[in-house]
């Protein structure tokens, strides 16, 4: 039932400096069809504070050299950036070593790398593999890519009317064929935060090892590898305030060396011959070819603003976001929430009667409010609530309240121009 309307509150969050926050970022600024930009599609792409613009901009005026292949100094300079760069990712997961970390080109990349280094060696016909319902198509794909090559099993854990995963049922699809579990810490069409440290255990005791897709945790959770106890962990940098063409893949060591690699050329290779190539150690044996040198290194310095504003208070600020914003929307008539899960990341996904999310979103566009329309290529979650699409508001720790009130403001509006 809908009641009393509460009053919208435009004042920033008193312990969290955000307009100090807002001021590091110069998209923010923008206007949009003449008003303020408001970006609320940081489940899609987050955006870049100046600092890490600087870096970018520092390593291709002054640092930039290929990596691993020169005594000369630009590429001692390159090479020794882009490690260090290693180093505070191994930092921000808590990896118990720097070669635990390889630089992929993102998440999707990271989960095909596990499913052809991993799955070709280690799962064959009969095997299964448990996904979930909330998965991100790229937690899926590779998957059933793998599975129709070996003849392996897909098996697919359900989710309830909240769009919380349903552990029971989790639990009990592991038989003794099952070989891996992967699956995404949060939901990105959704929200949902999964309970996986307790579903890794599970996976565990059944001998069992876990991959997770962590493209929309990382920004928004503190991540603890080694408490996780994950086997195989993910994100993209470009959701956490880096550069695009830049992600993480975390993998146990012993898992890591027993890995086939997943793209062949230089730098993973110790010795060729027309005859045999030996393999690099980890993680070159991962990084074929230039990676994404200046990507990698302005990750690293996006952690280093993340950390520097710290991951709980990062939390804790989106949480104050999420539950205004829910309770605001839950005032509309005729907007209904897609995922109320009790524990969620700031990610409000919603369907308004009689008007088509493209809609939506193509009218808030005018109000200069980004927000994403669409089945957010996690197609089973719209199957699950018989939806076709959703309109997503995402936030980020640089989201303020007043946004909030903008983004229910422009609801209003398109209901009033539609209905
Ligand atoms: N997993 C999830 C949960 C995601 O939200 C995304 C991106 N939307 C991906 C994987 C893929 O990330 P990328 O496109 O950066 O590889």
């Amino acid at each position: 039932m809908k009641l009393v309307e509460p009053s919208l509150k435009s004042s920033p969050i008193s312990t969290f400096n955000i307009e100090r926050i807002r001021s590091d970022f110069p998209i923010l600024k923008l206007t949009i069809n003449d008003k303020p930009l408001v970006y609320l599609d940081n489940a899609a792409s987050s955006q870049m504070p100046q600092l890490v613009i600087d870096r970018l901009v520092r390593y291709q005026a002054t640092q930039h050299a290929n990596i691993n292949r020169a005594v000369h100094y630009l590429s001692e300079i390159a090479t020794s950036e882009y490690e260090n760069a290693r180093r505070k990712l191994q930092f921000f997961i808590n990896a118990q070593e720097d070669r635990e970390i390889i630089f992929t080109s993102g998440a999707t990349d990271a989960i095909n790398l596990v499913a052809h280094g991993y799955g070709r060696k280690f799962i064959g016909a009969g095997d299964e593999i448990i996904l979930t319902t909330l998965e991100h198509h790229s937690n899926i794909v590779p998957w059933q890519m793998l599975a129709d090559e070996r003849g392996a099993k897909i098996r697919v854990a359900p989710i309830n009317d909240k769009g919380e995963l349903i552990i029971d049922a989790y639990e009990r699809l592991f038989n003794q064929h099952t070989k891996f579990v992967s699956m995404t810490h949060v939901s990105n069409a959704l929200g949902t935060i999964n309970p996986i440290k307790k579903m890794i255990r599970f996976a565990h005791a059944c001998g069992v090892p876990v991959m997770i897709d962590g493209a929309q945790s990382a920004p928004h959770i503190k991540i603890d590898v080694q408490d996780l106890d994950c086997d195989f962990y993910t994100f993209s940098g470009h959701k956490l305030c880096g550069p695009t063409g830049i992600g993480v893949l975390y993998g146990k060591a012993e898992l890591l060396e027993r890995m086939q690699p997943f793209k062949g050329g230089g730098d993973m290779i110790i010795s060729v011959t027309f005859e045999k190539t030996t393999y690099n150690t980890i993680p070159h044996k991962f990084e074929a070819g230039t990676p994404p040198i200046a990507a990698a290194i302005a990750l690293g310095a996006a952690i280093d603003y993340l950390s520097t504003i710290g991951m709980n208070a990062i939390a804790a600020h989106e949480l104050d976001l999420l539950n205004y914003a829910t309770e605001q929307i839950n005032y509309i008539p005729g907007v209904r929430i897609i995922g109320n899960a009790t524990e969620k990341v700031a990610v409000l996904s919603f369907v308004i009667d009689g008007i088509h999310p493209h809609d939506i979103g193509t009218l808030l566009n005018q109000e200069g409010i980004a927000v994403r329309t669409g089945h957010h290529c996690a197609q089973p979650v719209m199957q699950y609530f018989k939806v076709p699409a959703t309109s997503r508001a995402s936030f980020a720790f640089y989201n303020n309240m007043t946004e909030v009130d903008a983004l229910i403001a422009g609801i209003r509006n398109v209901q009033e121009v539609f209905l």
